[in-house]
């Protein structure tokens, strides 16, 4: 294998790394049909850190037979739902006794602070399985009272079954690898699905890692695959699949209405989880000191990669300035590196696309006519970083407002009223989150209830719990993940009516 390792990969990953890198289908791992691999990268030093199998339609195919295989036959679906609980509260347990392997593989693959992954990503992903544990045996219909007007003289008893969907495409991206997969697995899993798992092509490490747990946790084989590869051929063929029920993905809108056009054929079910570009609105009666730091941490926690991140910052006229200025002292100070050194604060982009991404939106920002406060450039050292920025007087028309840049860029407007903010703050094609900041409750609960998005944060952020439903209004999404509001998404109800 010609990989070169870097010097800042932990000794402990080496044998990992070193070992080739397969698919998971049928409870085996390998190669792929095609023989094909691609290059994985740290984005900390652009250098290969590995190879991976590249899965295509026809290795989908044989996941897709594993997986009803596992569903139609058994035996996930003829367990008891006690049992799957607790393997599934096993694959908790793994993954927080692995935590430290898993933040490095995470910090490794997508250039993350290693103590944020093991803190955030590993953490709550383990939460996560233990969570939906819980569900798995807490699934129940209802019975229903029947008053049919045609047959008064009939007696009915009437009751729900809900049932698990079958089998599952999930499609996830770079920015919290292991998250998502968790955010993905727990609730089919409790509900009883089987899974054909495809991770980002930026960053398939850790879900490697995972389908190794799931097998020591005892999830039967072709209960959960895992196909790495890339979006056109392993992403298209899980969302076109004739025998996939469901398609879960989690990505750009761009890509989530190619994935609704193409679960169109056999009308899967489908739910997506999708871009944003999410306001963040500061009132002059807020807490200043928690307000300025909560908007910095908003938009550069994990470089910006946020489907949430607060990257449009209303601040309110007479503090406008201030406030800017706090944001733009935390961003000069914010200490950008190798995600594996301790004082590193912020790490790089995630690949040389997302790197280039951004500086393009950083030029066009400044083109437009927006000013730097912070930051504004890209760091001339190997690796994809970017500083963390703060750009000003920043217009609606101005495409680093409309877009979602997926980097540590915010845009800072200032607004004059509360009959104006809602507005503005709904002046977008998403609707994923939202933040305020005000110490008056009343306005803050009013706001709270004007703006269309999915989470609504107040005088925090970024606050993820696995009992609390997140996804978007709009053009951010179908559905909801976390919480039991997801295990819907991988349930049907059926009807039974029996005649007494
Ligand atoms: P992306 O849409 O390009 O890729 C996401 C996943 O989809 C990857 O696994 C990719 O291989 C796959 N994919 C790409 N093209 C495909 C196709 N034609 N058919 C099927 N699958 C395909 O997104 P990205 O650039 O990797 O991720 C960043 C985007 O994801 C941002 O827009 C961000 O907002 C969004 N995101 C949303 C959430 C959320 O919960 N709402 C979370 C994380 C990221």
């Amino acid at each position: 294998m010609s990989t070169s390792v870097s010097s800042s990969v932990p000794e402990s990953l080496q044998s990992f790394l070193s070992a080739p890198k397969k698919l998971l289908i049928d409870g085996q791992w390998v190669a792929a049909g095609s023989g094909k691999t691609f290059d994985v990268y740290d984005p900390a030093t652009d250098q290969v850190i590995a190879q991976v199998a590249e899965g295509e339609s026809a290795d989908v195919d044989l996941a897709v037979s594993a997986a009803r295989k596992a569903f139609d036959d058994g035996p996930w679906s003829k367990m008891t739902a006690s049992d799957r609980s607790r393997l599934i509260w096993k694959v908790g347990e793994l993954i927080e006794e692995h935590a430290v392997e898993l933040a490095q593989l995470e910090t490794l693959d997508n250039g993350k602070p290693f103590s944020i992954a093991k803190a955030a990503d590993v953490a709550l992903a383990a939460d996560m399985f233990r969570y939906m544990a819980g569900w798995a045996t807490k699934i129940e219909g209802n019975t229903i009272p029947l008053n049919v007007p045609y047959a008064p003289d009939q007696e009915f008893h009437a009751f729900t079954l809900k049932e698990p969907i079958g089998v599952v495409g999930q499609i996830i991206p770079w920015n919290f690898p292991l998250l998502m997969a968790a955010w993905k697995l727990g609730p089919a899993l409790a509900t009883g699905c089987t899974i054909i798992l495809k991770p980002a092509e930026q960053t398939p490490l850790s879900a490697i890692r995972l389908g190794e747990l799931l097998q020591e946790a005892g999830i039967p084989d072709g209960v959960v695959n895992i196909i790495t590869g890339f979006g056109e051929t392993a992403g298209a063929a899980i969302a076109s699949h004739e025998k996939i029920d469901k398609v879960a993905f989690t990505g750009s809108t761009e890509v989530g209405k190619l994935i609704i056009n193409s679960a169109a054929g056999n009308l899967k079910k489908v739910t997506l989880e999708l871009g944003g570009k999410s306001p963040n609105v500061v009132y002059d009666d807020a807490d200043l000191d928690l307000a300025i730091a909560g908007a910095a941490d908003a938009i550069f926690f994990n470089q910006g990669q946020v489907c949430s991140a607060g990257s449009r910052l209303f601040i309110q006229k007479g503090i406008y300035d201030d406030v800017v200025a706090g944001v733009s002292e935390i961003a000069k100070n914010l200490k950008v590196g190798n995600g594996f050194h301790e004082s590193t604060q912020m790490g790089p982009l995630v690949s040389r696309e997302q790197f280039q991404r951004v500086t393009g939106y950083l030029k066009a920002g400044l083109e437009a006519g927006a000013e730097v406060s912070a930051g504004g450039a890209s760091l001339d050292r190997p690796g994809y970083f970017v500083q963390p920025t703060v750009l000003k007087n920043a217009t609606a028309e101005m495409s680093v407002v409309r877009e979602e840049i997926f980097g540590p860029v915010v845009a800072a407007m200032s607004f004059e009223n509360d009959s104006e903010i809602a507005c503005r703050a709904n002046e977008s094609a998403y609707g994923l989150a939202a933040g305020i900041w005000t110490r008056d409750i009343s306005k803050a609960h009013r706001l709270a209830k004007a703006v269309k998005a999915g989470t609504v944060w107040i005088n925090c952020y970024s606050i993820f719990d696995a009992a609390l439903p997140f996804g978007g209004y709009k053009q951010s999404g179908w559905g909801r993940e976390m919480g039991h509001a997801s295990l819907e998404n991988y349930l049907q109800t059926k009807s039974v009516c029996i005649q007494i």
